[in-house]
């Protein structure tokens, strides 16, 4: 159990100096023990209350990553249940599983989409993170073979699959100084397979069967000095493994179990053979709460509606998505090329700009800084008005590239035409563009 918010205010200061930002100690106490503060944002926390908080400031859901470089997976550090309450901040790791049992084709062409598969979305690119390395056949070495070319295929984060100890060992020594984890480490293996990932920095993958037995399985790992680990519930059913998961989860965060409070791994690919079914549990199970989930294909009409789920599901919903304010060029404009204005919404942009681009008009398209609000949400909210789009005209720098005083707006802002004019000054013509996004490329062709 973690500490409680009077136990950390005990080893507080005590002097109420608001530095923190919290009106008092025992404010920004109750905080810290939530999850929901730094121990760091107190500058006069001593260093023996540092040393016995830090347990308790750590995230309830410590962070696990696995991987190398850029294509490194962080998982974990979640603070809430539901992402209205604050955001979830590391997404669902998305992996494959290759197995010793399907032929060398069906793992060369899997590994080839877990490299290559990119899609990119309002200025993401969205990709698979894992892959999952079973020794379905049980059989040492055309598993330690398969971990061997799993290796040298990839950079992203291994995790190594064997009831056999032994093999677990012998496929490890192929991945050279990767980042990996073992599966599974359960009560009968513990002792040695934990003493091996602290001796090779590898992350345990701790099985029990129900929360209780996973529990102690996390007690291990806390009591082995391992910072690092991944709870398995086993192959379940897509029932049974969503309520561990939300047992999971509720226990790591309102009862401050830390023996749970690491992020967890679920099995689609075992739940059914089929895709599309398969794809909506991996789908719910992003949601609630899964760390990892692991597919048997990375087939794209699979993975991409999960890629994008994801990234709904992790992007902060208090926080819109944004583009920069400034100039875009698109299609290579000149000066006597069209100029739009839109707002820093990441959506309005993307979707304006794929018109665009899709016209093959040279145009320049100007975006504002709304706040990543939408046009019709930022004119009603003051952000995208007359007085404050004239003035952000004449800094954009605009004027030196063109050679005309012509400037598109949305149509659903047709109304602000006039004051805008007024606003921008002689010699200035605002021109109404179309409603619809999708209506800009006949509008653009027509532009004079
Ligand atoms: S900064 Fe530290 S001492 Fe000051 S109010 Fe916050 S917790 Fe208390």
């Amino acid at each position: 159990m973690g500490l409680t918010g009077i136990m950390i205010y005990k080893m507080l200061p005590q002097t109420n100096c608001k530095e923190c930002g919290d009106p008092t100690c025992l404010a920004f106490a109750m905080k810290l023990a939530a999850g929901k503060a730094e121990l760091s944002a107190c500058p006069y926390v001593s260093e023996e209350a540092k040393a016995k908080l830090s347990e308790a400031s750590a995230p309830p859901i410590r962070v696990t990553t696995l991987g190398q470089g850029d294509s490194a997976h962080k998982m974990g550090g979640e603070t809430v249940k539901f992402r209205h309450e604050k955001t979830f901040v590391n997404p669902t790791g998305i992996a494959v599983a290759v197995t010793n049992k399907t032929g060398a084709a069906v793992v060369d062409a899997e590994l080839a989409l877990l490299n290559e598969m990119g899609f990119e979305r309002v200025g993401l690119v969205l990709k698979p993170n894992l892959v999952f390395v079973w020794d379905e056949n049980k059989d040492e070495a055309s598993f330690v073979a398969l971990a061997g070319k799993v290796a040298g295929a990839t950079e992203k984060g291994i995790i190594l699959s064997s009831e056999n100890s032994a093999s677990l060992k012998a496929a490890a020594a192929k991945l050279g100084g990767k980042k990996f984890a073992i599966h599974p480490v359960t009560a009968a293996n513990a002792d040695d397979l934990l003493a091996f990932c602290k001796e090779k920095g590898c992350v345990p993958v701790v099985q029990g069967t129900d929360l209780d037995a996973l529990s102690a399985m996390g007690e291990k790992v806390i009591a082995a000095g391992l910072k690092e680990a991944i709870l398995d519930t086993g192959f379940k059913g897509f029932r049974e493994t969503l309520t561990d998961n939300i047992g999971i989860r509720r226990a790591a965060l309102d009862k401050k179990v830390r023996s749970l409070g690491f992020p967890t791994i679920a099995f689609p690919c075992a739940m059914t053979d089929h895709k599309e079914l398969q794809a909506a549990y991996a789908a719910a199970l992003t949601g609630k709460y899964a760390g990892i989930v692991v597919l048997g294909t990375l087939d794209p009409a699979m993975a991409m509606p999960l890629l994008v789920n994801r990234l709904n599901i992790y992007t902060d919903p208090q926080r819109p998505m944004t583009m920069d304010q400034g100039i875009y060029d698109l299609n290579n404009p000149g000066p006597d090329s069209p100029v739009i204005i839109t707002t820093n919404f990441a959506l309005t942009y993307f979707v304006v700009a794929a018109e665009v681009e899709a016209s093959r008009v040279p145009t320049h398209l100007l975006i504002m800084d709304t706040e990543g609000m939408s046009v019709l949400t930022a004119w009603s909210a003051g952000k995208f008005v007359a007085d404050a789009m004239a003035p952000f005209v004449k800094k954009s720098g605009i004027a030196e590239k063109v050679n005309h005083k012509k400037i598109i707006i949305p149509g659903y802002v047709a109304q602000l035409s006039g004051e805008f004019e007024e606003e921008l000054g002689e010699g200035y013509e605002v021109l109404i563009g179309p409603r619809e996004a999708a209506d800009l490329p006949k509008y653009l062709k027509e532009y004079k």
